[in-house]
């Protein structure tokens, strides 16, 4: 059984309006990681705002661990849910020392209780010698972590995380989180993640569902959501891609680069995504290597170092694909070369 089942989930804020969330469904197992992902104004925070009960939907209904929380005609006040819930502000009390922030979410146990297990939290989160402290005397980090420590505390049945790491710097993110998805994992708690960052989601998430204007567009691991995106969304959202129309026919295609090998069967007119990592180089007079589809004739017109990787793009019969090459790639600018599929493209959209 999931833990949390989201059906069919729509609100609008202006009558007439398109729906901010839009019949949005989906389910987190217990113990799963899952992330909402989509840019700015999609609807995440609003979806995860009715999950905690702070909004009212228009339609839909959400379960947590098999008891019905909301409906259009039931609705569980957010304290009664079981749900924690961790804010991008933190939104820790200014006037609470660290201790009284983590105990907060405590009230109704024994006094001892509360403050032992509070003092466990903290230092499950390595702040047990800060407890005295207040949230101003903190880095952004620590009130992170503490903000962790007060949701964790009562024990919830799933954690709502809403952008909860875009305020810390670029390596404390890193390690933070990290550490936030093995205290989760510690503690078995499911996690519902909100970010518009892909690579934290990525990192963190066992699955993820792709947010666009309203309505969920995939739902997949990771790795499938990157090799094998389902709409042109999708496969523009997680990262540069080459997208390419071409005619399907079974396990291959004719596309603007030759027959290509498809990923799965289709017929007729369709999308295909090819990462730039996905495409090769080659010299012109050996343009048909041992591992790599047949190539086409190309012109470098741009090459730009980017690490670990050179940036390419090449010309070919009129349109520019982006191709990652490493970095001792020997082709510059003006150069001319064989750009090669070395996968299978990816089917995004029967058109
Ligand atoms: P971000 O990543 O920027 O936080 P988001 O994907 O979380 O964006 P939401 O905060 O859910 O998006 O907002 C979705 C849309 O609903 C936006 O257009 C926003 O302006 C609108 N919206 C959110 N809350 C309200 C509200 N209380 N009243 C009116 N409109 C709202």
């Amino acid at each position: 059984m999931p833990l949390l089942s989201v059906e069919q989930l729509t609100k609008r804020f202006v009558a007439s309006g398109p729906p901010v969330v839009d019949a949005v469904s989906f389910e987190v197992h217990p113990g799963e990681f899952f992330a909402l992902l989509g840019p700015s104004g999609c609807g995440k925070t609003t979806t995860l705002r009715l999950i905690a009960g702070f909004e009212r939907p228009d339609a839909g209904r959400i379960s947590c661990d098999g008891q019905l929380v909301c409906a259009t005609d039931a609705h569980l006040p957010p304290e009664q849910r079981g749900i924690g819930f961790v804010f991008q502000d933190y939104a820790l009390f200014p006037h609470l020392c660290v201790l009284d922030n983590v105990q907060f979410g405590l009230s109704g146990r024994p006094r001892n209780e509360r403050t032992k297990r509070a003092q466990s939290m903290l230092e499950r989160v390595g702040l047990a010698e800060f407890a005295d402290r207040f949230p101003h005397q903190l880095s952004g980090g620590q009130q992170q972590r503490v903000a962790l420590a007060r949701a964790l505390a009562p024990s919830p049945r799933l954690l709502l995380l809403d952008e909860p790491f875009s305020n810390l710097d670029a390596l404390l993110r890193q390690t933070t989180r990290h550490d936030v998805r093995t205290l989760l994992r510690d503690e078995g708690v499911s996690a519902l993640l909100v970010t518009h960052d892909q690579e934290e989601a990525f990192t963190l998430a066992d699955r993820v569902a792709v947010m666009n204007a309203g309505r969920i567009e995939q739902i997949a691991t990771p790795e499938e959501l990157y090799a094998r995106p389902q709409s042109r969304f999708v496969a523009n959202f997680l990262g540069p891609t080459n997208l390419m129309p071409a005619h399907a026919e079974g396990d291959t295609a004719q596309s603007p680069l030759g027959k290509i090998q498809l990923d799965r069967p289709a017929h007729g007119p369709v999308l295909l995504a090819l990462r730039p990592e996905h495409l090769a180089l080659l010299p012109p007079e050996n343009g048909s290597g041992q591992n790599v589809q047949a190539g086409c004739d190309g012109l470098v017109t741009s090459c730009h170092f980017k690490g670990r990787d050179l940036a390419y793009r090449i010309a070919h019969a009129g349109n520019e694909y982006l191709v990652y090459a490493p970095s001792q790639t020997p082709y510059r600018h003006g150069d001319d070369v064989v750009l090669c599929p070395c996968r299978a493209a990816s089917v995004v959209e029967e058109l």
